[in-house]
């Protein structure tokens, strides 16, 4: 009997059956050339369409030659790691490898991703995101622990992929027995190679079947509703196979099923995809539809190249994702629904010839396709504000930004404005004109898998007497939203039950009532379903609270609370939350109904979800959204005052632009100075 070489136990059944689906993927034909390439090189860029094996399959294929070449010789423990961009992808690609390999997750094949590590000491493979390996970096910078890197989905060019594209250049310099694998879906093949120059390109031959692409006539008023009645009519008209509808995000995904279920019923399979999703419900994408239904995918981008679901014929492509956009005058970035690219427009075509020629619909002209899309998706770094990328390349000791290899260079102006937000938080020490160094703060701040404004809200929050309350509310808002709003008749129930956490002053401070609600109640489900409370989030934030403690006690920052009835109790928690986010302040104009955000006189409007049933003067906030309208979410009252003490930097009269800001600003600064210094 043949024995599974990475635990000693005997295969099951279901190792044959996956080795006899992978024998058959398009990579496989490939292994030994791609095993012999690898050897007589050290980096190797492979191209090859989505579906062709290559997440599942190389780590593997790297993994058995790595092994041979190492036995007996090597007693120490070399890992094979491979980056994802999307978290999701990294744990659902771990366990299906894990499966393949027949092994339990978290032992030989393993995830990490923010937050969560599934490895053990055994673990040869492991998947990781993007930005996971770029903080191993900061502790690890020759990424001694790796023998061999794959740097997968690196057509995406997210921030993280392109910041270690950077990284790896000079720790493959350093380490000639390290090797990488780049591979990437289409495209861009030729920006790799030149920013690699030498590495030898490998393509894997797609297996597409033809697809047919079917335009509107005219644009679609509501693309939502358009899908919906496209998947109705593909199920009314078109032969049997799969349909992959793409839309933006959790809500608009949550909304089609429920309009597809009630137009189709049970005659179809509907089954939804996106991040925020328990990873159990993630898997059932793959569950063959039950009793010969159609299975209907309602997916964010995340279907468009990380996860290949096999039987989709039709593709429904409304043209739209959520996209990261970054204003440099405004310093503002935010998640915006915005139309593809061209590119991704046919990536998302691809996905209906996987098994037999396929149709792909989308839900817009053929002349807005070649007029309105732009070619390709711009790389994130070039669409982010990049105060976190310039902290993290600083930790990683890249103290020159003019000299690292960016294979696309962000703007100056984009930097500048890093540069100059990270010396207000007082990360960098400002020497005028020139790049300056990470102080202690910086340093701390840079050990926080968080933006840098939180990180110094919590390393300032001792000071303030109230690092417990900072840690909680720290880590609910590192979780997805915990207040559970269902549709019908349960939602003013819902609602009701959010509006007995709210408080006065705001919704940080909501949040942090939701916490201690949760804890006091033993962290019960049964309690969560009552009150309408997301478990999964709550133990999330609970976990993500428990790893805040750990870095903060490394740094010997006091865990400590103010007397819970003191009159300064939430006012130290308001002023703690104001001395990180002090560049999120808004201020309310003189029409009493919108604010003025108080950096750049940007007009927004409180969100619809802030707990507020009053105006606040001032309010800090911790996000800012752009919609139909700029809106603010999460938003506490803050008292204008409270601006010049804790961060006198930015709100220093002398050098702060003339505006309706300034002139509030002026007064409070009169008031202050004729009734000395107020609470
Ligand atoms: P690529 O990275 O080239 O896009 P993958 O390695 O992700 O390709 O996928 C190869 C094959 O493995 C696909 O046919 C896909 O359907 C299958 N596969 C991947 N993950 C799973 C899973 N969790 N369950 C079932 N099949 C899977
Ligand atoms: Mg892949």
């Amino acid at each position: 009997m043949e024995m599974n070489k990475w635990n000693g136990k005997a295969y099951t059944r279901s190792y044959y059956e996956i080795l006899e689906k992978r024998r058959s993927l398009p990579v496989y034909a490939q292994k030994q050339e791609f095993l012999q390439c690898l050897m007589s090189n050290q980096t190797v860029i492979l191209v090859g369409e989505t579906g062709s094996g290559k997440t599942t399959q190389i780590p593997q294929f790297v993994l058995e030659a790595v092994h041979v070449d190492d036995a007996g010789k090597n007693p120490r423990k070399w890992l094979v790691g491979c980056t994802q961009p999307r978290r999701v992808a990294a744990m659902s690609v771990a366990s299906r490898v894990a499966e393949e390999m027949d092994v339990a997750i978290g032992e030989e094949v393993g995830y990490t991703v923010r937050f969560e590590d599934c490895t053990s000491s055994k673990t040869v493979l492991k998947y990781l995101t993007d930005g996971m390996l770029l903080r191993e970096a900061m502790t690890d910078p020759l990424l001694q622990r790796y023998k061999v890197l794959v740097l997968d989905e690196a057509h995406e060019r997210t921030l993280a992929t392109d910041l270690l594209f950077g990284i790896l250049k000079r720790v493959l310099r350093n380490r000639p027995d390290l090797k990488l694998v780049v591979m990437s879906a289409t495209l861009e093949a030729e920006k790799c190679l030149e920013y690699f120059s030498g590495a030898p390109l490998m393509k894997v031959p797609g297996r597409l079947h033809p697809v047919e692409i079917l335009y509107t006539r005219e644009p679609e008023r509501d693309y939502l509703d358009a899908a919906v009645r496209t998947v109705v009519q593909i199920h009314m008209f078109e032969p049997p196979g799969d349909v992959l509808v793409f839309l933006t995000g959790e809500e608009e995904i949550e909304e089609a099923c429920r309009k597809i279920v009630g137009e189709l019923g049970d005659q179809v399979n509907v089954v939804p995809l996106y991040s925020s999703l328990p990873p159990a419900m993630q898997q059932k994408i793959f569950d063959p539809a039950t009793g010969n239904r159609r299975k209907i995918v309602v997916s964010t981008n995340i279907a468009e190249t990380s996860l290949t679901i096999d039987g989709v014929v039709y593709v429904v492509d409304p043209g739209f994702a959520k996209q990261k956009l970054y204003n440099p005058k405004t310093r503002v970035e935010s998640l915006l629904v915005s139309p593809i690219s061209q590119a991704s427009a046919r990536q998302r075509a691809g996905r209906a010839g996987r098994t037999r020629p396929g149709k792909c619909f989308r839900l817009y002209t053929e002349k807005s396709f070649n007029n309105d899309l732009i070619a390709q998706t711009h790389p994130e770094i070039l669409r982010s504000n990049l105060a976190n990328t310039v902290l993290t390349l600083n930790k990683l000791g890249v103290d020159n930004l003019v000299s690292f290899e960016f294979m696309d260079s962000p703007a100056p102006v984009t930097l500048g404005g890093a540069l100059s937000d990270l010396v207000d938080l007082g990360a960098l020490d400002a020497d005028e004109g020139k790049f300056g160094n990470l102080t202690r703060t910086g340093e701390m701040m840079s050990e926080f898998p968080l933006d840098p404004q939180m990180a110094k809200m919590l390393i300032v929050s001792p000071k303030f007497n109230c690092s417990n309350e900072i840690l909680s509310i720290s880590a609910m808002l590192s979780v997805p939203n915990c207040f559970i709003r269902p549709r019908g008749e349960a939602r003013k129930e819902a609602d009701e039950a959010r509006a007995r956490f709210g408080h006065v002053d705001g919704d940080h401070l909501t949040l942090l009532n939701v916490y201690n609600a949760y804890k006091q109640n033993n962290g019960d489900s049964n309690w969560c379903y009552e009150n309408f409370i997301s478990h999964r989030a709550m133990k999330s934030a609970e976990n993500v609270r428990e790893q805040l403690v750990r870095i903060m006690s490394r740094f010997n920052l006091k865990i400590c609370s103010s007397d819970y009835t003191s009159r300064d109790y939430y006012n130290n928690i308001r002023k703690a939350l104001l001395a990180g986010y002090f560049m999120q302040v808004a201020h309310l104009d003189r029409t009493g109904c919108r604010y003025l955000t108080a950096k750049d006189d940007q007009m927004v409007h409180l969100h619809p979800s802030c707990c507020l049933d009053y105006k606040p003067e001032w309010v800090v906030y911790n996000e800012y959204v752009l919609t139909s309208r700029n809106f603010i979410r999460t938003v506490t009252y803050i008292r204008g005052e409270w601006l010049m003490d804790v961060a006198p930097q930015c709100y220093h009269l002398n050098n702060f632009k003339n505006c309706e800001t300034k002139r509030v600003l002026q007064k409070l600064s009169k008031k202050r100075d004729r009734e000395g210094n107020p609470k």
